[in-house]
């Protein structure tokens, strides 16, 4: 029964955070976040906080839901933990895999469970290099990815991501590359936005061409940089990627770990921008966080090869782990029998998507953007010219950020761009009050900045 003050105080001397700078930290002292309920976070004050992020990007099917807690409760008296590894199994990894091998697009008949996003795209890693072992190139090696993309924060994830402070902080794997974002609002310059997608996507062509086609592995992309703030590429990027990947004969993967799991209004990402994946990177979602479980949803032709050279030589403790296994089987049971990827489509057009693109109304408010229940909207000083504010890059959107903490909506930043992942479940009445203490803290944040 400690006071907020004294959890907090404890919480900066022993935890260390991830993403957090601990000086910050400890001067400030952290949110608590106590318990939740559907879209809403109550903390260790009593205020109840409407999370526009569904934790981060996770928790689709909201808050709170005792079906999760009871099959964990069952499945952890039953058989609480056995591993996968050694031509060993259990129901809960039969059950899950047979079932994201129903619901992924046709062809994508195997998962390789992890713990956690950046586990499988590891994961990821080593099976296309494998792949193209055992096919008698093992020369093709290199992954090209994206500039801000994110792919999570282990060495491998760490690697695939194009974000420099991450490289900057303990370097980068060998064998990676990196092409420009279809970041239109920022990057397109006078371009208009199909020829600047176009454009972007034709990097890749260029960068195969450079490094060599028989030394490139694969493409990873997120089909909506999530992380990265939340960049929507022009409608003719992913059709030119698709071109380029099947043209070279590259693997393409997909990482739809914000993306996956209704997010976008279908069951993946990769739908919703006609994408044909070879392997899906899967997480969050797949147990809307309830707990820690991560994938690769392999398609039959990657399978097939790297099954034939034998063993991969890779997995976890936790591979396939019984509990997380059992509710996220139960996930997905909710997911599909309460229909909450046709819910995600009702919600997002017209009604949320008429409030949210009339954010551009606001004075410091230019590209709005949405696709389902995730979006993005870019703060700019001057929205004819796309211009970005003089201050240092993000601290107008952490301005914005630091409002609505205070006025309990959960918005996350990324420079200067706000960004919006709720829950699946969000009601008509819950994105009211989403739009309505977002323009609060917009005007409040707007009044900061003029003066
Ligand atoms: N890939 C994407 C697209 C993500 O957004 C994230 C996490 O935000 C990851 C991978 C890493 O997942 P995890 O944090 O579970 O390791």
């Amino acid at each position: 029964h400690m006071s907020t003050a004294e959890l907090q105080k404890l919480d900066a001397a022993h935890h260390m955070h991830p993403f957090t700078d601990a000086n910050g930290l400890a001067a400030k002292g952290a949110r608590i976040i106590k318990s939740a309920k559907g879209v809403y976070l109550t903390d260790s004050e009593g205020h109840k906080i409407i999370d526009g992020m569904a934790g981060l990007w996770c928790v689709n099917i909201g808050y709170g839901r005792p079906e999760l807690g009871n099959v964990a409760k069952r499945q952890m008296d039953e058989l609480c933990y056995y591993n996968t590894f050694f031509q060993t199994t259990h129901v809960p990894a039969i059950a899950l895999a047979a079932e994201l091998a129903k619901i992924a697009p046709a062809g994508m008949n195997h998962t390789f469970f992890a713990g956690s996003g950046s586990e499988a795209n590891d994961t990821n890693i080593r099976l296309v290099r494998r792949y193209w072992q055992v096919k008698g190139m093992p020369e093709k090696r290199v992954i090209i990815a994206r500039k801000n993309g994110y792919h999570g924060s282990t060495m491998g994830g760490g690697s695939l991501g194009g974000m420099s402070p991450i490289h900057a902080h303990g370097g980068k794997i060998d064998g990676i590359h990196h092409i420009d974002q279809p970041d239109w609002w920022s990057e397109g310059g006078d371009m208009t936005p199909e020829d600047f997608g176009l454009e972007r996507a034709r990097q890749l062509e260029t960068a195969i061409n450079e490094i060599g086609v028989d030394k490139v592995a694969a493409f990873i992309g997120e089909p909506i940089q999530g992380a990265g703030g939340v960049i929507v590429p022009p409608a003719t990027y992913w059709p030119e990627i698709q071109r380029i990947c099947d043209k070279y004969g590259i693997l393409l993967i997909a990482d739809e770990v914000i993306t996956g799991f209704g997010r976008t209004g279908n069951m993946f990402g990769s739908t919703t921008f006609g994408i044909r994946p070879h392997i899906m990177t899967i997480a969050k979602g797949l147990s809307s966080g309830y707990q820690p479980i991560g994938g690769s949803i392999i398609h039959d032709e990657v399978f097939n090869v790297v099954a034939e050279g034998g063993e991969l030589y890779h997995g976890y403790t936790y591979s396939g782990h019984p509990v997380a296994a059992a509710v996220a089987l139960e996930n997905l049971r909710i997911i599909q029998e309460e229909g909450i990827v046709e819910h995600v489509r009702d919600v997002a057009h017209p009604y949320l998507a008429e409030k949210w693109h009339a954010l551009a109304d606001h004075p410091m408010v230019g590209e709005t953007k949405l696709v389902g229940l995730m979006g993005s909207i870019a703060l700019t000083p001057n929205k004819a010219t796309r211009a970005k504010f003089a201050a240092e890059a993000g601290t107008v959107g952490f301005k914005v950020r630091e409002r609505c903490f205070a006025n309990n909506v959960i918005m996350r930043h990324v420079g200067d761009r706000m960004i919006i992942a709720p829950p699946l479940v969000i009601t008509p009445a819950e994105i009211d009050v989403l739009i309505e203490r977002a323009k609060k803290s917009l005007d409040e944040a707007y009044k900061i900045v003029k003066d």
